[in-house]
């Protein structure tokens, strides 16, 4: 049981972020979740999950495509025992049409967040004698795919931090591993199948079973569920030499 830690998820309005944060709520961590806006809605996330798991929940606007406010957040939740490196966008384009903003901010927001936030919450975790970093990768983070360069460079960049992070921590007792999801139909994903069907020329269904889901062998999206459920495992003791390594929930995607 997580009971009395608290986990830091960023990105954690929607999604997979989201997802993670019930289970870990579920499972008995106090929460801090994120993101770039500030509405009433995301405090209310905050709220609905403290009520019905009973843990304490709160919402922390900062801006992962800033250095100065990942490690704020970090302060903000009063350090942390568990860091779910969540926040990512996408954008799909040819290499030689790939916009120069989109790709600063894939790498700012999709990797470089993870650099800080784990700086600034690392020798809080050797105090406290726990602690779990979980940066969320992709298969996108072991394999490629075309009109996807910003992506899958931030993602192998992020399980190569990961295997670093992994070192560092290696005698503290700390783990640091990157869960690479398969595709998984959430806000990110449905983005995407517009781009995507101009790209093929494709109808909404051919690009859902032909271009996604042909990579994944299973022929199912992966559940935000199932994702926060991997997290749950990488906090619990079974875990603790598990580190510096990637686990794949991809439906068989990268055993291809
Ligand atoms: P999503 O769009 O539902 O969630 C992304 C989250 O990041 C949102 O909460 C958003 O508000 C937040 N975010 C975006 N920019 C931010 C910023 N500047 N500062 C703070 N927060 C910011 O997408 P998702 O599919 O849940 O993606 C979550 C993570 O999972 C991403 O890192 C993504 O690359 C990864 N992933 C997703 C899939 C998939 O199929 N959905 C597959 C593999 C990996």
């Amino acid at each position: 049981t997580l009971t009395g830690k608290t986990a830091v998820i960023t990105g954690s309005n929607s999604g997979i972020g989201l997802g993670v944060a019930r289970e870990l709520a579920k499972a008995g961590a106090n929460v801090v979740l994120n993101s770039y806006t500030d509405t009433p809605e995301d405090h209310a996330l905050a709220a609905e999950i403290a009520d019905v798991t009973g843990v304490e929940a709160k919402y922390v606007q900062a801006d992962m495509s800033k250095g100065a406010d990942c490690r704020r957040l970090i302060v903000a939740a009063g350090g942390c025992d568990i860091l779910v490196n969540n926040a990512g966008i996408q954008h799909v384009a040819p290499v030689e049409d790939f916009p120069e903003g989109k790709w600063d901010a894939i790498i700012a927001i999709n990797m470089s967040s993870a650099f800080h936030t784990i700086a600034a919450a690392v020798t809080g975790m050797r105090e406290r004698g726990y602690g779990r970093i979980i940066n969320i990768a992709s298969a996108h983070g072991l394999t490629a795919s075309p009109y996807k360069s910003a992506y899958v460079a931030a993602k192998h960049g992020i399980v190569g931090l990961t295997k670093t992070i992994g070192l560092e921590t290696a005698q503290d007792p700390i783990t640091c591993n990157a869960i690479c999801p398969g595709y998984v139909l959430t806000p990110l994903v449905e983005s995407q199948i517009p781009d995507t069907m101009k790209e093929y020329n494709m109808s909404r269904e051919d690009v859902i079973k032909n271009v996604m889901l042909e990579r994944q062998p299973s022929k199912e999206f992966a559940t935000v569920e199932q994702l926060g459920g991997t997290a749950v495992y990488l906090c619990s003791d079974a875990a603790a030499q598990v580190t510096g390594t990637t686990i794949s929930v991809d439906g068989g995607w990268t055993a291809l």
